[in-house]
């Protein structure tokens, strides 16, 4: 069994200033790309069932638009190492289901159209997204063998790459053996949009829907069961929800479907925010007022983990406008993070200790006050500097940086267990801050206006499908049969 191994990740929003280019990548070639997945080493189940052969794979955080050229670039680079490696048995296709590139309307769609032109007409495509990818019909008639994660936060990301090689090995080992294995897939596109903040599923309605999933699969006849919930921060007529199930039975395999869009419909209106939501004001008095510490505030309208630019400074001019933080005796803030290159070498130029004075990020805001710590060596964000003003301590990156863990604080001197307060750009809590916030209880998300708007009628779509929950009102139920491709 020789199975390739290619991949193009990177979550996109549309209405991020920012542009992906060559540096926001990383870049596998070759055995690289094999060795990044532990469940295919050598001497494992999977590594051992078929010859894996790497070719390329690039992946970046979430940014902006991909720059045409490098996307270009990077498929030509995984067509011509599919050339290369010639005829395969299938091709495990890593990719997030997200990605916007200049003029172009579905990148997936379009880079798994590419790569089935030169494998053989037999091969079987298998791919683990995200579940903020947007399935187009294209996508789904392309790839016999799509999943996505079923938890967000992501904790089951690598669970999800290794049950998307284990669906492929499993039904490519049974046609190699003569057996009769087909994959019948039910795609149903659902008409609902919703910010990732909405669908988290460590609460309801999305815990339950997500649930559902591995009774689903047990079914006999099903070889997967996923939802996309879909991704809002991009305008474009894929941007959907989307219920796919695989496997031998069609007649099963599209009643699984049916039931799960269904259900994912007739929830829609219990999805809410998945912590506390208020106004970036509602959520530094809550902060000032808590008796515990730290009080944690996502400044989630430039979330660099959903596509945010990264260099929205309005919300770091706003909490420099409130004297509680930046007075005499204020509470110890920490604000992550703002990238400006320009401003970084200025206040590198600077000493540690100085009166620095630098206009930060796209919002130009002005930041006067210590100089308090410098670091290099950052991959992602370069050089950093951290401005003190009163108690409001400034993280400036050269980069864009996401503050997402406890680590990233530590590794520029700040303890966040020491803080009062911390504003970040996130949207929902990852897991260490989450912990840090008492699981979510010292906690506001600040709905900030940015690239990755929580309202999101503030950014005003004008391609996607219509009618669409929760813009529009729906007349009807809208069909929600499966498609069998
Ligand atoms: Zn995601």
């Amino acid at each position: 069994m020789r199975i390739a191994v290619a991949g193009l990740a990177i979550e996109s929003s549309a209405y991020a200033t920012h542009r992906a280019g060559y540096r926001d990548f990383t870049v596998l070639t070759a055995d690289e790309v094999r060795e990044r997945y532990a469940f295919l080493a050598p001497g494992t189940p999977l590594g051992d069932a078929a010859r894996w052969i790497g070719v390329f794979y690039a992946r970046s955080i979430p940014g902006g638009r991909v720059e045409r050229a490098v996307y270009d670039d990077f498929k030509a680079r995984i067509v011509e190492g599919l050339r290369a490696a010639g005829p395969v048995d299938g091709l495990y296709l890593d990719v997030h289901g997200a990605m916007s590139v200049e003029g172009m309307d579905d990148a997936e769609g379009d880079l798994v159209t590419a790569v089935r032109a030169v494998i053989p007409p037999g091969a079987l495509v298998s791919a683990p997204l995200d579940l903020h990818g947007n399935v187009s019909e294209v996508f789904a008639r392309a790839v016999e063998l799509p999943t996505c994660y079923r938890l967000a936060p992501h904790e089951d990301a690598w669970e999800t790459r290794e049950r998307a090689a284990r669906n492929l090995v499993d039904v490519l080992g049974d046609r190699l053996a003569g057996g009769s294995r087909t994959v019948h897939r039910a795609w149903i596109p659902v008409p609902i949009l919703l910010p990732g903040e909405k669908t988290s599923t460590r609460v309801e309605p999305a815990r339950s829907l997500y649930g559902l999933l591995p009774s689903a699969e047990a079914k006999d006849g099903v070889t997967d069961a996923s939802i996309w919930i879909g991704y809002a921060w991009a305008d474009e007529p894929r941007c959907h929800a989307t219920v796919l199930v695989t496997g031998d039975d069609p007649a099963v395999v599209a009643a699984e479907a049916e039931a799960l869009a269904a259900r994912l419909w007739d929830v829609r209106e219990e999805f809410g925010f998945v912590g506390p939501a208020g106004t970036l004001a509602e959520g530094v008095a809550r902060a000032l007022r808590s008796p515990g510490k730290p009080y944690l505030v996502s400044d989630s309208g430039d979330n660099p983990g959903a596509g945010g630019s990264g260099d929205v400074s309005s919300t770091l001019g706003r909490l420099l406008r409130v004297p509680e933080l930046t007075g005499p005796g204020a509470p110890v803030t920490y604000v992550a993070s703002v990238f400006d290159a320009a401003a970084i070498d200025v206040l590198f130029a600077a000493g540690i200790g100085a009166e620095v004075a630098v206009t930060v990020g796209a919002d130009r805001v002005e930041v006067r006050g210590i100089l308090a710590g410098r670091y290099t060596g950052d991959p992602d964000a370069g050089r950093i500097a951290v401005i003190r003003a009163g108690g409001l301590h400034a993280v400036v990156t050269e980069f864009r940086k996401a503050y997402h863990a406890t680590s990233d604080f530590a590794a520029i001197g700040l303890d966040p267990a020491a803080a009062d307060i911390i504003v970040t750009k996130i949207g929902y809590l990852e897991p260490t801050l989450y912990d840090l916030a008492r699981g979510g209880q010292n906690w506001t998300l600040a709905l900030t206006p940015g690239p990755v708007d929580q309202d999101l009628e503030r950014l005003g779509h004008h391609r996607i499908n219509r009618p669409m929950f929760p813009f529009d009102a729906f007349a009807e139920r809208p069909d929600l049969t499966a498609r069998m491709l």
